[in-house]
């Protein structure tokens, strides 16, 4: 099953995987992807799991160097 989100695999779903995405509101699109927001399991369409990843990707980088940078000042004062 390469393809997940289309062909065969998605006309077996409910509603051949289409219903109304809940962050976009957008009706009858596919919903094939699932994402955790607010602790809850959701199946969002493909534009929302691309924004979502674009904002979890620039989010990273900043995340990282704010977690490192401390750690390095931490070392001379802990004299
Ligand atoms: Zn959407």
């Amino acid at each position: 099953m390469s393809k997940n989100h289309r062909g065969t695999g998605v006309r077996t779903l409910p509603a051949r995987g289409r219903g109304t995405c809940p962050i976009c509101k957008k009706e009858h699109i596919k919903v094939l992807y699932e994402q955790t927001i607010d602790g809850q399991q959701v199946k969002i369409c493909k534009y929302c799991n691309a924004a979502l990843k674009n904002k979890a990707k620039a989010a990273a980088p900043v995340v990282q160097a704010a977690a490192e940078a401390p750690a390095e000042e931490s070392a001379p004062a802990a004299e």
